[in-house]
């Protein structure tokens, strides 16, 4: 459906409406609200690839109008961080939201989100204490208050996640049942390159010798399942074949490799439930994170 709104962007019937101000956004969004549509909400942080094009397929099987946010979170980075040089590119974005059939494209500025004087922040317990919520400080406060501040700008009925930051998306899962936002949160595969590299904005970092060495992420996660299907089920017997196989490629450096509670997030001995394997590796500087679930319940 086409939004009320007419931006200076917006030059024909099937162009993506790109809307910088809240207050634009909710006037676009009145009517489809009014008229009981269903909003859906995909958040990104831009340099989009098919893993995010995959979240706005399935939020436009779920909704009526489809917002896509594109938003560089300085809250969600730290002081060493690559906030300055994440990879941009907002005219291929764009087409590429326009292809896939968004109606409107969020970009918020850094200034417009977090005003001077601004002074609150949304923290979820527990959940990001390990993994991504150790390696990196203050990560999750940054992602749940970012997220908070999208879905109160947006108001969606529902907000499409990948499991690529399987972390990220149970802990705003949490967020979202315990502050009652009344917002249907929906998990997403993580979407891979033929050679099984997760897709992410900073595989752009990866040089090509750099790119060949980010295979053995995957290839650590296939060996921990192969360990699983033969029956292996302590922890430590499963981290310590994944360890092996990424100490084979000289430029992986681990930062974590762990096995949680795939609900809860928190460290196992025994892999008797729904457990995720997580690796954060660093491949020279760039730091790339990827997972899969052992003893799903499907299967
Ligand atoms: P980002 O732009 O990295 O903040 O990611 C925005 C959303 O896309 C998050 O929900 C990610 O989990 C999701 N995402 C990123 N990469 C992939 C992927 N390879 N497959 C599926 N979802 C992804």
């Amino acid at each position: 459906m086409d939004l009320d709104l007419v931006s200076p962007a917006t030059s024909n019937d099937a162009a993506v409406s790109v809307i910088r101000a809240k207050a634009q956004l909710c006037s676009a969004l009145e009517r489809p609200r009014r008229e009981g549509l269903r909003i859906g909400l995909v958040p990104t942080m831009g340099y989009l690839h098919a893993g995010h094009l995959s979240l706005v397929a399935e939020a436009r099987r779920r909704s009526d109008a489809c917002v896509a946010s594109i938003f560089v979170n300085p809250m969600q980075f730290g002081a060493n961080e690559d906030l300055s040089k994440y990879p941009r590119d907002l005219a291929s974005d764009r087409a590429a939201l326009e292809e896939a059939g968004v109606e409107a494209l969020y970009l918020p500025s850094a200034e417009s989100m977090y005003p001077s004087g601004f002074r609150t922040e949304v923290t979820v317990n527990g959940i990001t204490d390990g993994l991504c919520g150790r390696a990196r400080p203050g990560h999750f406060r940054g992602v749940t208050t970012v997220v908070t501040k999208l879905f109160n700008a947006v108001k969606p009925d529902v907000a499409v996640f990948g499991e690529k930051d399987f972390q990220q998306l149970a802990v705003i899962r949490r967020m979202t049942a315990d502050l009652d936002l009344g917002v249907e949160i929906v998990g997403m595969p993580i979407v891979r390159e033929a050679d099984g590299v997760a897709m992410s904005s900073r595989n752009a970092y990866l040089s090509a010798t750099e790119r060949r060495a980010a295979r053995w992420l995957s290839r650590g996660l296939a060996a921990a399942r192969a360990a699983y299907a033969d029956g292996v089920r302590q922890a430590d017997a499963v981290l310590a074949r994944v360890r092996e196989v990424l100490a084979s490629e000289p430029l992986a450096r681990v930062d974590y490799a762990e096995l949680v509670d795939a609900d809860t997030i928190q460290p196992l001995d025994v892999i008797d439930r729904p457990t995720l394997l997580a690796l954060a590796v660093f491949i020279g500087r760039t730091r790339l994170i990827d997972n899969t679930v052992l003893a799903a319940t499907s299967q």
